[in-house]
């Protein structure tokens, strides 16, 4: 796999992944917190409703309470009195009437307190009021006084008014004919009613009885704010009446009114599967999830009655899609977030790896093409500094390498030289002593003839010379051969290097005057050398010959000595001559090999130069100036090298 890829898929994982999870992390987490602030408001709701109610109730018992105390009441209780005694009081008639007007007018100002009745201690009705009208009594029966209805034949419902407690608000169910509704269903509220008691009795003498509309409680329920558009739902748990348990009272999803007349068919029993009863069994306040999954519904059990065991759930159903519609929003901002900062990060990670990546791979590029053999300096890149700080680490290896290389090659060269030169250096020594006994015997034998040739035979005689001539031109040839491969060893002595130049140019000096050569000196006045002087010199004379010979009429002969850097000694002869033909420097070494014309050189000068300094454990290098002219240079140890010390 490519680096860049590579820096790219790693990036893209170390963002996109703890992105992903953060961002799944956070809307998992708001949408709890969004689940549960829902499920507070929504119970918060219902607890205000329930709260709605009771003050509503609570409000309507003090109002009975009260009337039930008040003087228009008190001024029947004698006629309820001689009702109990079977008499007829004598303003029966004008108190009973008195109150019924009393309580019309009360009927006018409070609406929801429906038809209200005087009973007498048998539950039959003396005074009956609704709509603020009075019903004039007009039923007679075996009693001296009329009723405003039929008399009542029920015993139990009798029994029911002698459990009440006197002179409190109780709740009741009245019979059919004494409600709001009559035969047309059941009544959706429990009635009210308050036992009568004089000061001197302990057991009521009438009731005072007031019917429930439930007008009231759909006011409050039309008023009631709809959290996340719940559907309200209302039913009574009845445990003491099986035909009213889990009646349902109001039904926003039908449109059915709580001041309705009730059908008990529709009972909350059926309703979620008969979950919603199971839940307020369990808790009196909760919500849970519909089984259509669609629907989330909250409750909460309130008991309107003070003296029943009667309740009513309050629930409200809530689409889940209201309650996660605001929190999809955020997901949808979430998640867009989420891949735009993906998005942005991708993009990023894509330029980083390539930022990171080129310079190595253009550094893969270099190092390719170097090893192939294509140096060029690394240029360096605008990168890290550990890339920089590895193309700096790359070209000092590289200049390393170049530098070994080429010291080996000059030390292979160097080798062949040697080489080569020991084995002409046999050769020649056998030659030179063949050559030596011939040339001996042509000299002898000249001398011989000279004498013997008639002294005016000058013809002859300046042959002869001649011949001894070419003869002993022929012998300094043969020893510098015999020189050349003596191979003698050197002859240590402590030497003044000032000094031993001085007699080197004195020796040469004649030379240089002949070409109009001017030499000029350089050197530390202090520094010595253990060295064979003689053969040192003889290198010396070699090269400022050839310098000579080299140079032109005026030009100057530079001979600098001093120690190097190693402490080495070095000296070098520097000419403003021709220099030398590259393609020819490897081979002046090579004995014979001169470019002088014939009788001018031997082509031994420098390889015998070379044999000696190599003997001193020193090096000779040739180079052309710059501006013109050879530079030799012989760097020599100041002391001669014991067996195992190294030579540079
Ligand atoms: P010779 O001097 O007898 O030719 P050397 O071995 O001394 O033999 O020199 C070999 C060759 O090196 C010379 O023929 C000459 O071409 C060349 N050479 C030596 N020294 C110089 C120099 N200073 N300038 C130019 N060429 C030189």
């Amino acid at each position: 796999m490519h680096l860049r890829t590579n820096i790219f898929l790693w990036v893209s994982l170390a963002t996109v992944v703890p992105l992903m999870a953060i961002v799944l992390l956070v809307t998992g987490y708001s949408e709890q917190l969004h689940r549960k602030d829902v499920d507070e408001r929504l119970q918060a709701n219902l607890s205000f409703a329930v709260a709605e109610f009771d003050r509503r109730l609570s409000f309507e018992r003090e109002v009975i309470a009260a009337l039930a105390q008040s003087p228009s009441v008190d001024q029947v209780l004698p006629v309820l009195r001689a009702v109990l005694t079977g008499h007829q009081h004598a303003e029966h008639q004008q108190r009973t009437r008195y109150l019924a007007g009393f309580l019309g007018e009360v009927q006018l100002i409070l609406k929801d307190v429906g038809t209200v009745r005087l009973l007498d201690y048998r539950g039959n009705t003396l005074a009956k009021v609704r709509d603020g009208e009075e019903t004039p009594p007009s039923f007679m029966g075996l009693d001296p006084y009329p009723y405003a209805e039929e008399e009542l034949d029920d015993p139990e419902f009798l029994y029911v008014l002698q459990t009440l407690n006197p002179g409190e608000v109780n709740y009741l169910l009245q019979p059919p004919s004494h409600t709001e509704y009559g035969d047309s269903g059941h009544v959706p509220m429990l009635d009210v009613a308050v036992p009568l008691t004089g000061e001197s009795e302990l057991l009521p003498i009438g009731y005072l009885t007031v019917n429930a509309t439930g007008v009231q409680i759909d006011r409050i329920l039309e008023l009631s704010p709809r959290l996340y558009d719940g559907r309200l739902l209302i039913a009574e748990l009845n445990p003491e009446v099986p035909e009213r348990d889990g009646m349902i009272l109001y039904d926003e999803t039908v449109g059915r009114l709580f001041s309705t007349a009730k059908t008990p068919a529709d009972n909350l029993h059926g309703q979620f599967g008969g979950r919603l009863t199971e839940a307020v069994r369990s808790a009196p306040y909760g919500a849970f999830d519909a089984p259509d999954g669609r629907t989330r519904v909250y409750y909460a059990e309130y008991y309107p009655y003070p003296n029943q065991l009667v309740s009513w759930v309050i629930a409200t159903r809530v689409d889940m899609a209201a309650i996660t519609a605001p929190f999809n929003r955020i997901r949808a901002g979430m998640l867009l977030f989420a891949v735009v900062a993906i998005g942005a990060s991708l993009v990023l990670a894509q330029v980083g790896a390539r930022r990171i990546a080129r310079p190595i791979t253009q550094l893969t590029r270099q190092l390719r093409d170097y090893a192939r053999g294509r140096r060029r300096r690394l240029a360096p890149v605008r990168s890290t500094q550990e890339i920089n700080e590895l193309l700096v680490a790359f070209d000092y290896m590289a200049d390393t390498l170049e530098r070994a290389r080429e010291e080996r090659d000059q030390a292979e060269s160097m080798l062949l030289q040697s080489a080569k030169l020991a084995s002409i250096g046999e050769m020649a020594a056998g030659i030179g002593h063949e050559i030596n006994n011939p040339l001996h015997n042509i000299l002898t034998l000249a001398k011989l003839i000279d004498r013997s040739l008639p002294p005016d035979d000058r013809a002859t005689r300046e042959d002869l010379r001649a011949l001894v001539d070419e003869a002993h031109r022929a012998s300094r040839i043969v020893r510098g051969i015999l020189n050349f491969s003596r191979q003698v060893p050197p002859h240590y002595e402590r030497t003044h290097v000032q000094s031993l130049v001085e007699q080197s140019l004195q020796l040469v000096s004649q030379a240089a005057r002949d070409q109009g050569v001017e030499f000029v000196s350089e050197m530390d006045p202090d520094l010595v050398i253990e060295c064979d002087p003689h053969q040192l010199q003889q290198v010396l004379i070699n090269l400022l010959l050839n310098a000579v010979q080299a140079s032109g009429a005026g030009d100057e002969v530079r001979i600098e000595a001093g120690v190097d850097e190693e402490q080495k000694v070095r000296i070098c002869v520097c000419d403003q001559g021709a220099g030398v033909a590259p393609e020819i420097i490897d081979k002046l070494f090579d004995p014979f090999f001169t470019t002088k014309p014939v009788g001018k050189g031997s082509g031994l000068g420098l390889s015998v130069s070379l044999g000696i300094i190599e003997h001193h454990g020193g090096t000779i290098k040739l180079a052309n100036n710059e501006r013109g002219g050879l530079t030799v240079s012989i760097v020599l140890p100041p002391r001669p090298q014991t067996p195992g010390e190294s030579s540079d």
